[in-house]
Order: structure tokens, then sequence, then C-alpha cells
């Protein structure tokens, strides 16, 4: 064993209890301490934030208990070779492992640990941190870099795809222009159809897989919603659908990058028409300004969302439609919370109605 290299200056401070009582309460680390028979003998206070034990349920009781089952194991085995042999792989060295808490969960963990020699028996302490939270961030770091790099691969694909896609629609359309034959025209139709559906694939996959770089002005969220429901006006009430808007007289002045704020009411104005085309209904646009936040709802009289399908609509490729991308909602969540917002859905008595929630001040992204 090491010896001992403590020192102090002032004599009787290493040997009063105070002074250890003071350090092992108020150590942010967890601080656990076992018998010859893996039993727990020490226990702190940061350990039972930890851990989710009491201090009257821990000791006691076998280290198993901190533990997931196999590193128990491994932890016992660790024991009684030192016991036998005096060596310890573990000791003396900064470790990372898992932890169990009380509630089941098992969490990444740093752990030193020391044997020390009290009255002919040893005792094993090990001072362990929770690095849960830290794990995390490495994790979501891992993960942003990985999609970034994914974002940069899939963007040269579409590039690749798209310029040949283009000439291809051209071609058919001019086909399509000359051609006399209905049954060839068909085929020509549907070949143009198919290249149409394609391009607006590849621009949505783009359109996600790029960052997002706002361009926000002031701007009258009023008339730039009034505008959106026009360019779809045509479209709902030919399918027989009645449009409602109801909005302040007066105008709402907010920071919004009117372009993509558009897209946003567009696949939201999109997804309403789509899920009333079989019997028409009615949609209704509303905003509704309150103290900090301007509120948007898009409602419809569709057949709503089944509950299983509104955890996942704003997951990228979540789609329940025959021949859609599922990425409009994710688009459009995307460009909501780089304006600083909320968006969300939800049931209402005769349909689905979205929810975007747009702050007055929007700091720059
Ligand atoms: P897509 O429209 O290509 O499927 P979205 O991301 O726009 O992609 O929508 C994802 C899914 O959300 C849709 O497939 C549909 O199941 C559901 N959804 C969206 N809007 C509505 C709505 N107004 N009513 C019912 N379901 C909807």
């Amino acid at each position: 064993m090491p010896e001992k290299r403590v020192f102090c200056l002032e004599k009787d401070l290493l040997s009063s209890q105070d002074l250890l009582e003071g350090i092992i309460e108020s150590a942010t680390d967890a601080i656990v301490a076992i018998n010859e028979e893996h039993r727990i003998i020490l226990y702190n206070l940061a350990a039972e934030n930890i851990f989710g034990y009491r201090v009257e349920e821990a000791l006691g009781q076998d280290l198993a208990l901190l533990l997931p089952p196999s590193v128990a194991r491994k932890h016992r085995q660790y024991v009684e070779e030192f016991l036998k042999t005096g060596h310890s792989p573990v000791l003396g060295r900064i470790m990372e492992g898992k932890a169990r808490r009380k509630n089941g969960e098992i969490f990444p963990v740093q752990i030193s640990r020391s044997a020390t020699r009290i009255n002919g028996h040893w005792v094993f302490t090990a001072i362990v941190r929770d690095i849960s939270t830290q794990k995390e961030m490495e994790k979501r770091l891992l993960q942003s870099e990985k999609l970034a790099a994914v974002g940069m691969a899939v963007s040269r694909i579409v590039h690749e795809i798209k310029n040949p896609l283009i000439a291809i629609g051209g071609l058919v359309l001019s086909l399509l222009k000359k051609e006399e034959d209905p049954e060839k025209k068909k085929k020509l139709e549907l070949i143009f159809r198919e290249v149409q559906r394609l391009e607006k694939l590849l621009s949505d996959i783009s359109d996600f897989a790029k960052p997002l770089k706002l361009d926000l002005k002031k701007t009258d969220i009023v008339s730039l919603c009034q505008e959106a429901l026009e360019v779809y006006r045509p479209r709902l009430e030919e399918a027989g659908i009645e449009v409602k808007f109801l909005a302040p007289s007066q105008k709402i002045e907010l920071p919004i990058d009117e372009s993509r704020f558009k897209e946003v009411l567009f696949n939201l104005l999109q997804n309403a028409l789509e899920a009333m085309s079989d019997g028409g209904g009615t949609l209704e646009l509303e905003i509704r300004p309150e103290e900090e936040k301007v509120l948007i709802f898009v409602r419809d009289t569709g057949p709503g969302i089944p509950e299983e399908a509104l955890k996942q609509l704003f997951t990228p490729f979540f789609t329940t439609k025959k021949r859609g991308t599922g990425l409009g909602l994710s688009i459009s969540l995307k460009i909501i919370e780089a304006h600083g917002g909320r968006i969300y859905a939800r049931n209402h008595e005769k349909g689905a109605e979205f929810i975007i929630e747009l702050p007055y001040q929007t700091e720059d992204p």
C-alpha cells in the first residue's frame, strides 16, 4: 500500500471528527464506503441525492444495491481478490463505469476508489461522480456533428440528382407539347407529374439538410397570414372547404423571415386541405395576440390526428400519406424554432389544430 501522504499544518486537525464529517457531508460527489463483506458502512448526503436511497435504506446493504448486477458481481470479485493478494487493478485510478439509482435507472459515473486499513480491517471507499449530464451533452454534440456530416452528404446527392431531373422534366414537357396521340400524351403526363414530385422531394430534403439562416424583418403577421391564405383560397374552395379568417383589425409587427414563415403556413394549409379533401369542411386561420406572444391557429374539420401519430408528427420522414414525404412539419418546426417560437398540434372537437406561438421579440439565432 502507498505510504500516507496527507499533511496538515494544524496538528490535531486530521484526527478531528468534525473536519472529516464536514468534508464528507458537504462533498458534491457521492462518498460510499464498504467493509470486507461488501456492505455499505458509509454513505453521504450527495450519495442520497445521486442514488435516491436515504442513508437508513443504504447502510448495511450489499453494495449491489447501487450497481447494475453484472458490475456488482465484478466488484465483489475485485474485493475478494484484494483481500487475498493485497492488489486490485481498480484502486487509486479514476475510472468510468455504471451505477444504478433507486428508480432502476442505470447511469454513467466516474469513480475513484481507495482502500484503508482501520483497526485490522479493510475499508474500501469510492468517490462517485454522476456524469450523466456530461455524457448526454457529449452524445448530443456527436449527434449534431454526425447530422452536419449527413447534411453535407445529402446536399451533394441532391445536387447531383436535381440537375438531370430538371433536364428530364424539360424534355418531357417539350415532347408533351408536340404529342398528338392521347395514349402517349397520358404516359408523358404521368412521367412529368412524377418528375415534379421528385423535384419537390429533393427541394424538401435539401431544405431540411441545410442549416437555417433567417432574414428577419419587422413584418405585419396579420397581412402575412392573409396573403398566404389568399394563395390557398382557390384550392380550398374548389375542394368544397369554407375558409374563415379570424384576426384583429390592427397590425401586429414581429421580426419574421417572411418567405420561410409563409412556407410554414403553406405546409399547414396543404395538410389541412389534404385532411379535408374527401368531404369538404371548414378551415379556420386565427391570429390571437397575447401579452408576450402571438398565437396562430390553423384548424380543420378533417379526421383529426390519431393519438400515436401526435407524438411523431414533427419527426422527419413521418408520414401517413401514400405520396407524402413526411418533411413538411419537421421543416416547419425548424423554421418556427429558429424564430424563437413553438409549434404543436392537438385535436379539437371536429378535427386537427396546429398552433404556432411567436414571441414579440426574437433573439437572433
Ligand atoms: P406529409 O404531409 O408529407 O405526410 P408532414 O410532415 O406535413 O408530411 O405531415 C406529417 C403527417 O402528419 C401527415 O402524414 C399526417 O399523418 C399528419 N398530419 C399533418 N397535418 C394533419 C392534419 N391537418 N390532419 C390530420 N393529420 C395531419
